[in-house]
């Protein structure tokens, strides 16, 4: 299987069909179906790292001020507590929790999911980013994953290069800032140059970081795709763009077969 990395911004996504969602349904004929996705999420933010372990995986609205038509939305696929099993199995180093209870599908995972599975049919467990912890732990725990890539498990991360929503402009088409257009660009560099390590850093102390990621946990989701995408994958941007002026919409696969 592939490794992706999606950017999914602003929630109305999943309500919408543009270029971008078109893009995600087209990725999603392009690819062999999974036998399952297991999506790391920059909305499920935790103290250790959890996988969603429960047969049916509530849908998850966390977010306020959006209409009505959002909330209503369900994403009804199944959970797999087989592949969750093997999740933390495959990364027994890192002693991954489950959760039965706690958490579900968020809209990391769904306003994607249902542009690229609209059926709902490919079963999907998601994985928490684990706040505290450095950028170094999430490109290792990628790394640790990247045997399920074997077993039909297609590796998504959902999050975005640059995720500065105190800054977003919602009025028009706004003109990108500056540094967005910097920082997307320095980490559209380094991950053709296969420079990953170079991403590893704080983000703080690379140009437009400190703007482009005020907080990691849009940007952890990247690093763990990286560690799962193979020396030899070929990295291809799929979709790229600056939404609201502060959001990267850059979307990346590795290993897709043309
Ligand atoms: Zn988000």
């Amino acid at each position: 299987m592939p490794v992706l990395f999606v950017g999914h911004g602003n929630p109305m996504n999943a309500l919408l069909r543009n270029d971008y969602t078109r893009e995600l349904g087209r990725l999603a004929r392009l690819i062999p179906r999974p036998a399952a996705v297991l999506c790391v999420s920059a909305h499920w933010m935790t103290e250790g790292t959890w996988v969603t372990h429960m047969r049916r995986p509530k849908t998850i609205h966390d977010f306020y001020g959006f209409p009505e038509e959002l909330f209503a939305i369900r994403y009804p696929a199944p959970g797999s507590p087989e592949t969750a099993e093997l999740v933390r199995a495959t990364a027994a180093k890192y002693r991954l929790e489950l959760d039965d209870d706690m958490w579900g599908l968020d809209h990391g995972a769904w306003s994607v999911l249902r542009h690229m599975y609209p059926a709902a049919d490919v079963p999907v467990v998601q994985l928490s980013v684990y706040l505290g912890q450095p950028p170094s732990y999430h490109f290792e725990l990628g790394r640790q994953l990247r045997p399920l890539r074997e077993r039909g498990v297609l590796i998504l991360g959902s999050g975005n290069v640059v995720h500065n929503l105190r800054l977003m402009q919602w009025d028009g088409k706004p003109q990108p800032y500056p540094w967005a257009l910097q920082f997307d660009a320095y980490v559209a560099e380094k991950i053709a140059a296969r420079r990953f390590d170079a991403l590893l850093a704080d983000p703080a102390t690379m140009p437009g970081g400190v703007e482009s990621v005020p907080t990691p946990d849009h940007w952890y989701p990247l690093l763990t795709a990286l560690g799962a995408a193979d020396e030899t994958d070929r990295a291809v941007f799929e979709y790229e763009g600056i939404d609201n002026a502060s959001v990267s919409m850059r979307c990346v696969s590795f290993g897709l077969k043309p």
